[in-house]
């Protein structure tokens, strides 16, 4: 694409409208920068926008050149489908007094040719939560089996009611389907205390967690039950412990240890995987001795500082995160990183710096650049960080990274075994 998408604003509720006077812009840390042509890309099916209160949108006026406010009404923001990865925020300035915005990702946006744009690239091939793919009646009728399958399940009924009913959670509606990635969060408390948590948010703070953190400890039996029919019968399936509506499942790792042994005496099929703040080394370990096959690792940063300031966590430091990714690729497993993509903080000099150093250190396998859903300013200013550096670009950062490190994956969302022994690269479009 050549030319420049135009600036969007809303009316304050919920109409939008194109200003033809202001060329778009992109945020890269705490600056508003213009968006060269080539990184605009028609909003993917699934995207939503926002508008965002008490922000007015930045621009590029289309005859001076000059940078100005859009002063037509409030800011717009994308949010942009998962497999997806933004390569700008979304560049506004914040009145005094607005309020923060909720756990949500914040990519630049515009208008041109009829079609909303965003800045941004599909990082991953794999069509598992492209939304067009998913079938209310045949996810209904998964529930209602499963229910009747498995009436005294705890794990179940919450994978029902709460996340395939009422979160729409993308993996929970692939499991009532039968297919690919099926979600099992297995612990009510963590051991950090992340600052957009996204299943547990303080009485003081003025976000809230989108979903409720699991009230219950599943016991291995439960996991057991309808893990292993989908690990048999399933299309390319992973069971995935740590998900977005529990606490930290290193601190259940008995139990999942005891479950996964019980799993593969049933079969050998599928891919079983952790999601994990990766705190506990000594119990990944002891899920690699019991047959865990991959681990994804969250995290907002290479740098121990900016993970530290972002985590807060209790008990354990960042170089036990390193050495849980160590630990799974000494076994042999798949090692995947959960980034929290910031631009302006992900592709700072300092931060590239940083990211080369983890992944020579763990002989990481796989980087899943992930758009981190929070609020920028108030992020950025709970974590101290007033001036973000010289950066590279997003795009040029994983270019970069690639170069040096051909052998490190990129995606979304985590591979099936098909794929890790399968060959990646392989054409996937399952
Ligand atoms: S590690 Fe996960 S559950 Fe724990 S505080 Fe962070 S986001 Fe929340």
């Amino acid at each position: 694409m050549n030319e420049s998408p135009f600036v969007l604003y809303s009316d304050g509720k919920g109409n939008i409208f194109e200003d033809l006077t202001l060329y778009a812009t992109g945020r890269s840390g705490w600056d508003a920068l213009p968006v060269s042509p080539e990184d605009w890309i028609e909003l993917p099916d699934g995207g939503s926008l926002y508008e965002l209160p008490g922000r007015k949108g930045i621009g590029v006026d289309v005859i001076t050149g000059e940078m100005r406010l859009c002063e037509k009404g409030w800011a717009v923001a994308a949010f942009i489908p998962p497999a997806h990865t933004g390569l700008y925020l979304s560049a506004y300035e914040t009145a005094a007094g607005a309020p923060t915005l909720p756990l949500f990702c914040y990519t630049a946006a515009g208008w041109l040719n009829g079609k909303f744009h965003v800045p941004a690239i599909r990082i991953e091939r794999d069509i598992r939560q492209d939304c067009k793919g998913y079938d209310w009646d045949r996810i209904h009728e998964g529930v209602d089996r499963s229910l009747q399958a498995y009436p005294e399940n705890r794990l179940v009924k919450h994978l029902a009611n709460n996340c395939a009913l009422t979160y729409h959670c993308p993996a929970a509606r692939n499991y009532f389907m039968g297919r690919w990635e099926c979600p099992v969060p297995v612990s009510p408390a963590c051991n950090a205390n992340c600052l957009g948590c996204i299943s547990f948010q303080p009485q003081e703070e003025s976000i809230t967690s989108p979903q409720d953190r699991l009230s219950f400890r599943p016991t291995a039996e439960e996991i057991v039950e309808f893990t292993v029919p989908h690990l048999q019968t399933a299309a390319y399936p992973i069971v995935s412990f740590g998900q977005g509506c529990e606490g930290e499942p290193l601190l259940m790792w008995d139990t999942m240890r005891e479950a996964i042994i019980e799993m593969r005496k049933h079969t050998d099929r599928g891919s079983i995987n952790v999601n994990t703040n990766g705190s506990r080394p000594d119990a990944v370990r002891a899920l690699c001795e019991a047959g865990l096959d991959s681990i994804r690792v969250s995290t907002n940063s290479a740098r121990r500082a900016i993970y530290e300031a972002y985590y807060r966590p209790n008990n354990y430091t960042f170089e036990d995160i390193v050495e849980s990714l160590r630990i799974v690729r000494s076994y042999g497993g798949w090692a995947s990183i959960n980034y929290f993509v910031f631009p302006g903080m992900t592709d700072s000099v300092e931060e590239y710096e940083a990211l080369r150093k983890l992944i020579r250190d763990t002989g990481l396998t796989m980087i899943q650049w992930r758009n981190f859903n929070i609020d920028p300013d108030w992020y950025l200013g709970r974590i101290g960080v007033t001036d973000t550096g010289e950066f590279l670009g997003v795009r040029q950062l994983m270019e970069l990274i690639h170069e040096e490190f051909p052998e490190v994956r990129y995606g979304y969302f985590n591979p099936p075994m098909e794929r890790i022994r399968g060959g990646f690269e392989k054409d996937f479009a399952h």
